[in-house]
C-alpha cells in the first residue's frame, strides 16, 4: 500500500460519523489523486479549473468534485461542467455568472458561501457582517442552491488560534439556518485543513479539506 493510501485510510478511520473528507488536491498528479480515491476518498477539492480538468480525465465521476479555490468569472463556463459544488462563492458578480451559465445548461449548482472569518484584506470571502445580506440575495437565484458556509481562517501555527474564527463561522451558519430562507439549506460547514481539522470538527465542521495530511508536503 502506498503512503497516500495509508494516510487516507487512517484519516477516514479517525473522522467522526457525519464528517466528510475533501481531498485537497492542488499540485498533485492525477495518479496521486487516483491513489487517494482507491483508498476511499469520495470528494476531491480542486483550486484550479485546468488542473481539475486533467484529473477529471483520469478519475471521472466516480467521485464528487468540489471547487475550493478562487473562481474567476471567465472560468465559470468550464467549471460548471465538472464541479458538483462550488465551496468558494464570494461575490455577487460571480453568483450572477454561475446563475447565467447554469441557466443555459439547465443545471442547478450547489454552492457554499466563503466567509473571510479572519477579516484579512488579502483573502477572498465575504466579511462575516455581510454574509446574511449576501445569502438573502442568493436566495433569489434559481440556478444556485446555497448549502452552507466555508472558511479558511488565518494561517496560524497553533490550531487553537483558529478556534475563534471557526466559532464565528458556526454562529453565522446557525443564524442563517434559523432564517429558513427559500432555496437555502444550511447543511454543510466546510472548515479545517491539515493542521486545524480537529479543532474545526469540535466547532461543528462537517466537511474538512485536507491536502498535506493525505498527500505529504507540496510545492504550492
Ligand atoms: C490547499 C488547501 C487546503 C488543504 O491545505 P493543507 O494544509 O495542505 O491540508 C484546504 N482548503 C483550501 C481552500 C486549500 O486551498
Amino acid at each position: 500500500m502506498s503512503q497516500i493510501e495509508r494516510n487516507v485510510k487512517a484519516i477516514l478511520a479517525e473522522l467522526p460519523p457525519g464528517v466528510e473528507l475533501v481531498a485537497a488536491a492542488k499540485g498533485r498528479t492525477p495518479e496521486e489523486i487516483l491513489q487517494a480515491v482507491q483508498a476511499g476518498v469520495k470528494i476531491v477539492g480542486e483550486n484550479y479549473v485546468q488542473e481539475a480538468l486533467a484529473a477529471y480525465q483520469v478519475i471521472g465521476s466516480q467521485v464528487k468534485w468540489h471547487f475550493i479555490g478562487h473562481l474567476q468569472r471567465n472560468k465559470v463556463k468550464k467549471a460548471i461542467e465538472i464541479f458538483d459544488m462550488i465551496e468558494t462563492l464570494d461575490s455577487l458578480p460571480l453568483a450572477e455568472e454561475i446563475e447565467k451559465r447554469c441557466r443555459q445548461k439547465e443545471k442547478i449548482m450547489p454552492v457554499l458561501v466563503e466567509v473571510n472569518s479572519g477579516r484579512e484584506p488579502q483573502k477572498y470571502g465575504v466579511l462575516p457582517e455581510d454574509v446574511e445580506n449576501f445569502v438573502r440575495q442568493l436566495s433569489s437565484f434559481s440556478h444556485l442552491r446555497v448549502l452552507g458556509l466555508m472558511t479558511m481562517g488565518p494561517a496560524l501555527g497553533d490550531p487553537e488560534e483558529a478556534r475563534p474564527y471557526f466559532q464565528e463561522t458556526r454562529r453565522l451558519f446557525e443564524q442563517l439556518k434559523s432564517l429558513s430562507l427559500p432555496q437555502v439549506e444550511m447543511k454543510y460547514l466546510s472548515m479545517g485543513m491539515s493542521n486545524s481539522y480537529q479543532v474545526a470538527i469540535e466547532e461543528g465542521a462537517n466537511l474538512v479539506r485536507l491536502g498535506t495530511k493525505l498527500f505529504g508536503p507540496r510545492q504550492y
